[in-house]
C-alpha cells in the first residue's frame, strides 16, 4: 500500500493528513502528487469525489514561500461553490503551514475581497468573473503566480468562460506549472491545454473505477404522472441516510420540493433561481444534516462536496452520460459506497442503455433493498458449483437456497429424463420479471451455446426459474449466463442447493 509519506510530502503537510485521518493517498493523488512534485504540468480527468483537490493542492502547497508576499499560486472554479469548497480543502491541508489562502467570488461584497488581498494573499482560489472584475482594477496581480490551477475546466467551458480563463492565463508567467482537473475533455478543452501547457502529464481515473467500485446503480421505469409517488415509496422503503434528487429544471426542482413537503418528507431545494444567501443557506443546512433531503439541478449542486450522500436520484434523466457520471460522482466517495436511482418514463427507456454503453457500466431494475437481498449474488458459488457437480447426482434434489415467501415450497423438477442425469439450475428471476420459458431456452441456446438436447426442462415460476441441463454443461451454462441480462434484467444463476 502506497501511503502520503512515499510521495515526498513535507512534514508540516504529512501532520495535516495525520490529523485529518488520510491514511492512504487516492488513486489521483498517487498519480498526480509526484508528477507535480518533480515540476510537471498535469491534466486530471477526474471529477469531484476521486479527491483531486489535494491532489493538486499538497504540491503546490508544498512549492509556496511564506516569506514572500505576492500571490504564488491561483485556483480557478466555475462556481461559488466550489471555490469556498476548494478554500476550505486547502486550508485545512496547510493547517502547519504559514500560508495565506484567500477565496474570491461573485455575489458577495468586492470591498473586503480587495482588503484581504491587500493583506496579504498566497493562494487565491477565485471564480472567473470575480478575478476578471479584481485583474481591471487591479487589486490582484498575477505576476508571481507560478503556479496556476483550472479546477473542473469542463464546467468553465460549459458555462462560458474559456475566453476568461485565457486571458487569466495570458497574465500569468510564462515558467509558471500548469494543472488542468477535468471531469471530460471536450475539444476546446484540449486546445486550451495544448495553448497554454507545457508538456502535459494525463492522469486519468475513469469514470468506470468510481461508478462501479463505489456505486450502486439502478433504474425505475415510471410513467411521468407517477413518477413523485414513486419517489416517495422509494425514499420509504431506501430509508437514505442523505440524498441528493436531481431535477432537469428549477421550475421541476420547486415543484417536487413542494410535492415532497406535502407528504410530510423534510426536504430542501436547490437552484439558480434562488438568491446566493438562500442557497448558502440549504447547502450548510444539508452539510449539517439539518436536512437529509436536497433537490437540486445541475448547475446548482456543482462541485458539492457532501460527505454522507448515501442516494444519489435522478428524477429526471440527465441529459448526457457525463452529467450522468458527474451526478452519481456525489454519492460513492472516496472509501464509501452508494446508490444511484435513475428514473425513466418509458419513452426515455433508452436512455439507460446508451448511458450504460457509455459509461461501460451495468444499471438494472431498482428492486426493493428486502428484494436485493434475496437476489444477491451467494458467495464462493463458483467453488460450490464445481463441488456440485463433483457430487453428481446428489446435486439433483435441490431447491433455491433462499425460498420466497409465497413460493417457499415450488415443486421440484425432475431430475431424471429417461435415464440421463441433470444438473438443475437456479434462476434468480420468473414471471415477475416478464421472463417466460421461451427466453431461458433463448439464452441457453444463444448466450451459453447449449445444444437443445443439453436442455432438459426449463420451469418459469413467479419469482424465479428452474432450468435443467447437462451436467457436464452446468458449469459453463452459469459461467456464461450469470450476470448478464435477459429482457433488460440482470439475471444470477446458480446449481440449486438443498
Ligand atoms: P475532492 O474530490 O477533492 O472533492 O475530495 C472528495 C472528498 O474526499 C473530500 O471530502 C476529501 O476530504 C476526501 N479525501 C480526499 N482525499 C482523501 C484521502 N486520501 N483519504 C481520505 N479522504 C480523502
Amino acid at each position: 500500500m502506497t501511503t502520503f509519506k512515499d510521495l515526498g510530502l513535507s512534514p508540516a503537510i504529512q501532520q495535516a493528513l495525520d490529523e485529518l485521518g488520510y491514511v492512504e493517498p487516492s488513486p489521483i493523488q498517487e498519480e498526480a502528487i509526484p508528477e507535480m512534485l518533480a515540476g510537471h504540468d498535469v491534466i486530471g480527468q477526474a471529477q469531484t469525489g476521486t479527491g483531486k483537490t489535494a491532489a493538486f493542492g499538497l504540491p503546490m502547497l508544498q512549492y509556496l514561500d511564506p516569506d514572500n508576499n505576492e500571490v504564488q499560486a491561483i485556483v480557478l472554479t466555475p462556481t461559488r461553490e466550489l471555490c469556498i469548497q476548494v478554500t476550505q480543502a486547502l486550508r485545512s491541508y496547510a493547517e502547519h503551514l504559514d500560508i495565506e489562502i484567500v477565496a474570491v467570488f461573485g455575489g458577495a461584497p468586492i470591498r473586503s475581497q480587495q482588503s484581504q488581498l491587500r493583506s496579504g494573499a498566497h493562494v487565491v482560489v477565485a471564480t472567473v468573473g470575480r478575478m476578471m472584475d479584481l485583474m481591471s482594477r487591479r487589486s490582484l496581480v498575477l505576476t508571481a503566480a507560478r503556479f496556476v490551477v483550472l479546477d473542473e475546466a469542463d464546467e468553465m467551458l460549459d458555462l462560458g468562460f474559456i475566453e476568461d480563463v485565457e486571458k487569466i492565463l495570458r497574465m500569468c508567467p510564462s515558467g509558471r506549472q500548469t494543472a488542468l482537473f477535468s471531469a471530460t475533455m471536450p475539444p476546446p478543452i484540449k486546445k486550451l491545454a495544448e495553448g497554454y501547457m507545457y508538456d502535459p502529464v494525463t492522469v486519468r481515473i475513469t469514470p468506470k473505477t468510481l461508478t462501479v467500485d463505489a456505486i450502486q446503480q439502478a433504474f425505475v421505469e415510471v410513467p411521468a404522472r407517477e413518477k413523485a409517488a414513486k419517489l416517495v415509496e422509494i425514499l420509504k422503503l431506501e430509508e437514505p441516510e442523505q440524498a441528493i434528487i436531481f431535477t432537469r429544471t428549477k421550475i421541476g426542482a420547486s415543484r417536487l420540493e413542494r410535492t415532497l413537503k406535502d407528504k410530510g418528507l423534510d426536504v430542501k431545494a436547490l437552484h439558480g433561481d434562488m438568491s446566493q444567501g438562500s442557497r448558502d443557506g440549504v447547502m450548510i443546512a444539508f452539510k449539517d444534516h439539518r436536512v437529509n433531503l436536497l433537490v437540486a439541478t445541475d448547475i446548482a449542486a456543482r462541485g458539492l462536496d457532501v460527505e454522507h450522500v448515501t442516494h444519489v436520484i435522478n428524477f429526471d434523466v440527465p441529459n448526457s452520460s457525463e452529467t450522468y457520471v458527474h451526478r452519481i460522482g456525489r454519492t460513492g466517495r472516496v472509501g464509501r459506497t452508494g446508490r444511484a436511482i435513475t428514473f425513466v418514463t418509458p419513452d426515455e427507456r433508452d436512455e439507460i442503455g446508451r448511458i450504460e454503453r457509455d459509461v461501460n457500466t451495468s444499471i438494472g431494475e431498482w428492486e426493493s433493498p428486502e428484494e436485493r437481498l434475496e437476489h444477491a449474488p451467494r458467495p464462493r458459488r463458483r467453488e460450490r458449483s464445481r463441488e456440485r457437480e463433483k457430487r453428481e447426482p446428489e446435486a439433483e434434489e435441490q431447491g433455491p437456497s433462499k425460498e420466497s415467501k409465497d413460493e417457499a415450497k415450488p415443486e421440484a423438477p425432475s431430475a431424471e429424463d429417461g435415464a440421463k442425469k441433470t444438473t438443475k439450475l437456479f434462476v434468480n428471476r420468473g414471471e415477475r420479471s416478464g421472463i417466460e420459458e421461451e427466453d431461458l431456452r433463448w439464452a441457453l441456446r444463444e448466450g451459453a451455446v447449449l445444444p437443445d438436447e443439453a436442455v432438459h426442462d426449463v420451469r418459469v415460476l413467479h419469482r424465479f426459474s428452474f432450468v435443467e441441463v447437462d451436467p457436464d454443461q452446468a458449469e459453463r451454462t452459469v459461467e456464461y449466463l450469470d450476470g448478464t441480462k435477459l429482457k433488460g434484467k440482470e439475471i444470477r444463476l446458480e446449481v440449486a442447493k438443498s
